[in-house]
């Protein structure tokens, strides 16, 4: 059992920086949280909180409703893999995984036991008297993970724990740390910028800027449902596009000619914007060119002109403008596509999302 429990967290430094403000999250037993965010947002001080290797401002923290503020690190059962995973360069793979144990001062058959049982977890098995040099990225990073298994914690943190590895090798890693939450069940806390990291490998997500959450969710819920205009524009990829016009006469109106036609389950909701400005959040998936959408529908589609096509082989990525303002679209791909062709998009008027332009927030 390991559940966390964040109740009104602050972190302050010295020097006025609120690193951290006013976290509350409960993490349940056997989860896999992701925090994820812009450089400098908090999320490694959040982390470093959990582990005690930072003081807590304000606040409280609980694991299994017991009161961790005061614990010392090494008293909170907690396993952490860092970035820089820095082994032992005189040592061996099995005496890597097993260092911790020894200060421990576990028993040699209990550590050979617990290092021969993560290795074959992490198929370390063959490369227990190697040293760290003679190993690749892959496998070095994986006896990191073998150090942090063997202690059998109540909590694994990972601090961008893939992000000295080449793309590949990081999108391999990705299943393996999945698979391998899926096998042990750790209460795990990982973090990183990366919102692909985030989408594919989270439980639930918790979205941060500036030592503020901005969203807690599954990820499908968050990509759905961005709760802001950050959160809309940082989860995804490439990024959803933001327009800004007036609502007018249940038309949403980029320019004096340019409209699109609201969908009607959105027009009472929008009612308080009538005649104002509105901020119109679209996915460039949810552009189309395909004739038989664009057949579908009289209104809410724009004639462009193509900037840029990239093709990458399963999708093309197009870059134009609607009126003055940028837009990017996702479709399949055709051949002939390419630089200064006209065509039409059209606008999947069920997907599009609607924020308040000042506050950012999403007009339920
Ligand atoms: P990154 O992805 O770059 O590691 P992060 O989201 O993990 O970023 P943190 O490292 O948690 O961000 O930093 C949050 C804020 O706290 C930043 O503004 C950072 O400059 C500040 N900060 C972190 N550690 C200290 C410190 N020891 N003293 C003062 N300010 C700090």
């Amino acid at each position: 059992m390991a559940e966390i429990k964040f109740d009104h967290i602050y972190k302050r430094f010295d020097g006025n920086v609120t690193a951290v403000t006013d976290f509350n999250l409960d993490i349940h037993d056997e989860e896999f949280v992701v925090f994820v965010g812009p450089s400098g947002c908090g999320k490694s001080t959040t982390l470093r909180m959990i582990a005690g290797l930072e003081e807590i401002t304000e606040g409280s923290l609980y694991i299994d409703d017991n009161y961790i503020n005061d614990v010392s690190p090494k008293d909170r059962d907690i396993a952490m893999v860092f970035q820089n995973y820095a082994l032992y360069p005189h040592m061996n793979v099995f005496d890597n995984m097993a260092f911790g144990l020894k200060l421990r001062k576990f028993k040699k058959p209990e550590i050979k036991e617990r290092v021969e049982n993560a290795s074959r977890l992490l198929g370390l098995d063959d490369y227990l008297q190697r040293k760290p040099k003679a190993l690749s990225g892959g496998q070095r990073q994986r006896v990191a993970l073998g150090r942090a298994i063997v202690r059998n914690p109540k909590v694994f943190l990972m601090d961008e724990p893939l992000s000295n590895l080449d793309a590949k090798l990081r999108v391999q890693m990705r299943s393996e740390l999945i698979k391998l939450h899926q096998r042990l069940k750790t209460t795990t806390i990982y973090v990183t910028h990366d919102q692909t990291e985030a989408m594919t490998m989270a439980s639930r997500i918790v979205v941060m800027k500036d030592g503020f959450i901005q969203q807690i969710g599954a990820p499908r819920q968050v990509y759905l449902y961005p709760e802001n205009t950050f959160v809309g524009g940082f989860i995804g990829s490439p990024s959803m596009n933001f327009l800004e016009g007036t609502i007018r006469n249940q038309h949403f109106w980029l320019d004096e000619e340019m409209s699109l036609k609201m969908p009607q389950e959105r027009r009472e909701d929008l009612k308080p914007y009538e005649g104002k400005a509105i901020t119109l959040g679209v996915r460039p998936e949810d552009l189309h060119d395909e004739q038989a959408f664009l057949d579908t529908m009289q209104e809410s589609k724009a004639k462009v002109t193509i900037d840029i096509a990239e093709i990458t082989g399963s999708e093309a990525v197009l870059y134009t403008k609607i009126g003055e303002q940028e837009i990017t679209a996702v479709v399949n791909p055709r051949s002939n596509i390419g630089q200064g062709d006209q065509i039409e998009l059209g606008f999947d008027m069920s997907k599009i999302h609607f924020f308040d332009p000042e506050s950012g927030e999403r007009i339920k």
